[in-house]
């Protein structure tokens, strides 16, 4: 028995590198584009192909098990047209089609994907979601990777110091930590922020059981000026990730449009995850699904914003709290049933986590002392108040509590870990 199940185990390990060597090298493609338009309407242009390192994602895992996100990107096999690799992501542009602006100017914002070096010439794919869910394809090139012009790395003098484990990017989730606002005299309180926040991300459950398979690595890169800038009370400071709050002229939504510089700087580590330190102590942060998570360093609730915004970067999170928190109020369309995985419309209830009710939860469950601390179907989440619903009342996702996701959101953060490790 047990040498079958070794057996059987070797075999899809052989079966599952024997696919990716197939069609992949071990190095990293960086697709570069810029993604424009407004409220109705978007535009991909290409921008660079580039060349990085080891490719730091699975190999087991080539096609998106998850089908989250605004956008997503599509490989194919030019010969065979078998797709090949896919992975779901978000990105500003989205809420930038949210926006008043977008309703009479247009916006043009730089995004990039990582994919395993193909082997031989693909047909990618960029497609997204509409307002009714429906993938649509807006994009589509060949690369042929023996042809087309493919530069190498951009050439970085930053050097990469490991926070934890640093062990075969091969079979771990990497999360890289960048530095923003950090001048060269504040480059030790960058390390020694890059420990606290390690030892907060370790003191959130479910994160805490998977220890010995995240590696963290930091990437010491200087700002000209420290902090970040603040339109709001107009504070501009010189830093290298060109971050900012009053984002879409939310107060404490800090982000940076600038996302070439952020892949040109993490492009120096192995990565699977972006997480930009800001050298400031204002409260705030922002967290978009495979695209970047980010938090200042220095507000008593730093590390609780890290690890939500966290949530939302790395496991595709929605917010549970109701009220704006984004520059528009009808972010979600009730009718459908939204991608995040914790919190619903009730509309397709079943692809939720209508298996993890406990029988005779009633549905929406009323938010009252009896259910306090339990799981149910809450009304009030993404940012409204009437038809959406969130898992539990008081989630990492809703409200400032440390080391408190709900069932729901352990679950997808432990399925999104599933995804990168490999044994
Ligand atoms: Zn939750």
């Amino acid at each position: 028995m047990r040498v079958s199940v070794i057996i059987l185990v070797l075999f899809s390990f052989l079966s599952t590198s024997a696919q990716f060597a197939r069609h992949f090298k071990n190095q990293t493609l960086r697709f570069d584009y810029f993604h424009s338009g407004n409220f109705e309407d978007e535009y991909i242009v290409q921008d660079e192909i580039l060349k990085e390192g080891p490719w730091a994602g699975p190999r087991k895992n080539l096609i998106d098990p998850f089908d989250y996100g605004s956008y997503k990107l599509l490989v194919f096999d030019l010969r065979s047209d078998k797709l090949i690799y896919s992975r779901g992501y978000s990105s500003l542009f989205i809420e930038y089609q949210a926006t008043e602006e977008a309703k009479t100017e247009c916006g043009n914002f730089p995004e990039s994907m990582l994919l395993p070096m193909p082997r031989r010439p693909v047909r990618l794919e960029i497609h997204s979601r509409g307002k009714d869910m429906v993938w649509n394809k807006t994009f589509e090139t060949a690369i042929d990777p023996k042809k087309d012009d493919i530069s190498g790395p951009a050439p970085s003098v930053y050097p990469v110091e490991v926070i934890h484990n640093g062990k075969n990017p091969r079979r771990m989730l990497d999360i890289v930590f960048l530095p923003e606002g950090y001048t060269a005299e504040e480059m030790d309180k960058f390390l020694a922020d890059c420990h606290r926040y390690r030892d907060s991300l370790f003191a959130t459950r479910p994160f805490e059981e998977y220890k010995d398979r995240i590696n963290i690595r930091a990437v010491l890169a200087l700002s000209e000026e420290s902090g970040t800038d603040i339109l709001g009370d107009s504070i501009w400071r010189n830093t290298l990730l060109n971050s900012s709050f009053y984002t879409f002229g939310s107060e404490r939504y800090l982000t940076t449009a600038d996302f070439k510089t952020v892949r040109n700087v993490a492009a120096r580590a192995p990565y699977d995850q972006i997480v930009i330190l800001v050298n400031h102590p204002k409260y705030g942060g922002g967290g978009i699904y495979n695209f970047y998570a980010i938090t200042t360093v220095d507000d008593r609730n730093s590390g609780f914003v890290f690890t939500h915004e966290f949530g939302h970067s790395f496991a595709g999170l929605g917010d549970e709290y109701q009220g704006s928190g984004t520059a528009s109020d009808d972010y979600y369309d009730i009718t459908q049933e939204p991608w995040e995985p914790n919190i619903t419309s009730l509309v397709d209830f079943d692809a939720k986590w209508k298996d993890m009710l406990p029988v005779g939860t009633p549905v929406p469950t009323p938010v009252s002392d009896e259910w306090q601390g339990k799981l149910g179907v809450f009304e009030g989440a993404g940012y409204m108040e009437k038809g959406l619903y969130r898992p539990y009342p008081d989630c990492s996702m809703n409200i400032i509590k440390f080391d408190n996701f709900c069932p729901v959101c352990q679950r997808a953060i432990r399925r999104m870990i599933g995804y990168f490790i490999e044994h």
